[in-house]
């Protein structure tokens, strides 16, 4: 038997490289040589996730990681996945895995010798996202973000969850941001009870994503340091469209994304939305009775550069014989590609009346968040076992017509559906139920 040789530094890199970020931690501090191969291990890893959260909260980690991001929605993974399509930059994108989550919960102390050795560790980190529940570690981030390794080197920051944050956390917390060198993204998921500091940082942003439904801080902070930042393109997800409305111009150009949380159709509001807000390229209304839809086309049809669509539509206002005629026929959306629907509707018949292969000639997916025919007892997007209530012919009849009557010309495969919070397309629904 040859003798056993000692492990060499390049079979302690690849072993270390298989540790999760809390063990890296424990590893580095075993020797010197240690703490050096541990940072080699991960000299090519840029993004972190770092979370306040506990066991028991963090299957809550899955859902907001990403909650920010357009790009990561099922309807976007499908319309990029078909060659020749694209849309604009939205934010970051993160593959959550065990071998990128930092879990503070499970340190035994964060104190400046553990700052120090993260940073150090994670030396080529650009991409940070920090997800909190409160207050909660918010000072180590603090700490992580003054840090001068990666002060300067920082390119993607998002911080969410935080919920009544503490002014005091959150007076240092703001300034910590401003104080970041090279970045180009911020998402920053903000409590709607407290006001956010100024942010300085606007002015040398590419993109802002700001999640709260109290706007009026942060958009005068917008004026006063992004009116010069022309390349700055700003999403909001919020309800606050009443303030979001004050926003003077030429900022109003600058939005680009504004949904998320319900904005109900009002007949003075969205109209006004829309017209003071040319650069939309996604936008989400939420549930409204059919005789807006004809007006809501007509505005919608301002918006040059709407991508994305996300509404919803209660035709149980209109008789299941009868069709909400409108005066004219619906305005055509060119520039529509990727189309979130929920509906409610008395005959599946009823869908026809939008025909969106003729008003949505260029859409490509459709995402259906709910959807029920009340004639035929069909109802999707719930929480229940849905392949099984397709299984009656009935039903499964109601479907594939309320799918072919809705766009004939999107493909069954690029219909998703919402099942139990699982995303399926209408092919592999309609394939299981058989
Ligand atoms: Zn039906």
């Amino acid at each position: 038997m040859p003798p056993r040789r000692p492990p060499t530094d390049l079979d302690l890199i690849s072993v270390f490289k298989m540790l999760t970020p809390n063990e890296q931690l424990v590893a580095s501090k075993m020797s010197p040589r240690c703490a050096i191969l541990v940072r080699a291990a991960n000299r090519r890893v840029k993004t972190l996730v770092i979370t306040a959260l506990n066991n028991d909260e963090s299957h809550h980690l899955k859902d907001s990681i990403d909650s920010f991001s357009l790009a990561s929605k099922p309807i976007m993974q499908q319309l990029k996945a078909i060659p020749g399509e694209t849309f604009p930059d939205y934010p970051m994108t993160t593959h959550l895995s065990e071998w990128n989550i930092l879990r503070l919960d499970q340190l035994r102390l964060i104190d400046t010798a553990t700052i120090e050795q993260i940073v150090t560790i994670f030396s080529a980190v650009t991409d940070l996202k920090f997800i909190t529940i409160g207050s909660r570690h918010i000072d180590a981030l603090v700490s992580l973000l003054q840090h001068p390794n990666w002060q300067c080197q920082l390119t993607n920051l998002m911080v969410e969850g935080t919920f009544r944050m503490d002014s005091q956390l959150a007076g240092e917390l703001i300034p910590a941001i401003n104080g970041l060198t090279a970045l180009q993204l911020l998402v920053l998921d903000w409590d709607d009870y407290s006001e956010v500091p100024d942010l300085p940082i606007l002015a040398q942003l590419k993109t802002v994503v700001f999640s709260s439904n109290h706007l009026s801080t942060f958009l005068r902070s917008l004026e006063r340091n992004a009116a010069d930042n022309a390349h700055l393109e700003v999403h909001l997800l919020s309800d606050d469209t009443e303030t979001l409305l004050t926003l003077s111009q030429p900022l109003r150009s600058r939005v680009v994304r504004y949904g998320w949380a319900p904005l109900y159709y009002t007949a003075d509001q969205v109209p006004l939305l829309i017209s003071q807000f040319r650069s939309l390229t996604s936008l989400e209304i939420h549930g409204f009775e059919s005789t807006h839809v004809g007006p809501l086309f007509t505005d919608l049809s301002q918006l040059p550069q709407l991508i994305h669509l996300k509404f919803g539509i209660d035709f149980s206002e209109v008789k299941e014989d009868e069709l909400p005629l409108p005066a004219r026929p619906l305005v055509q959306l060119n520039s529509v590609r990727a189309l979130e629907l929920r509906l409610r509707i008395n005959s599946h018949s009823q869908v026809e009346w939008l025909n969106l292969s003729q008003t949505m000639p260029n859409l490509k997916t459709i995402y259906i968040d709910y959807f029920r025919c009340v004639s035929c007892k069909v109802e999707l997007g719930v929480c229940r076992r849905e392949s099984s209530l397709l299984s009656s012919p009935p039903a499964l009849g109601c479907f594939r017509s309320f799918l072919f009557n809705l766009h004939p010309g999107v493909r069954l495969k690029r219909f998703i559906l919402s099942s139990n919070y699982e995303f399926k397309s209408a092919e592999e629904l309609l394939l299981q139920s058989r």
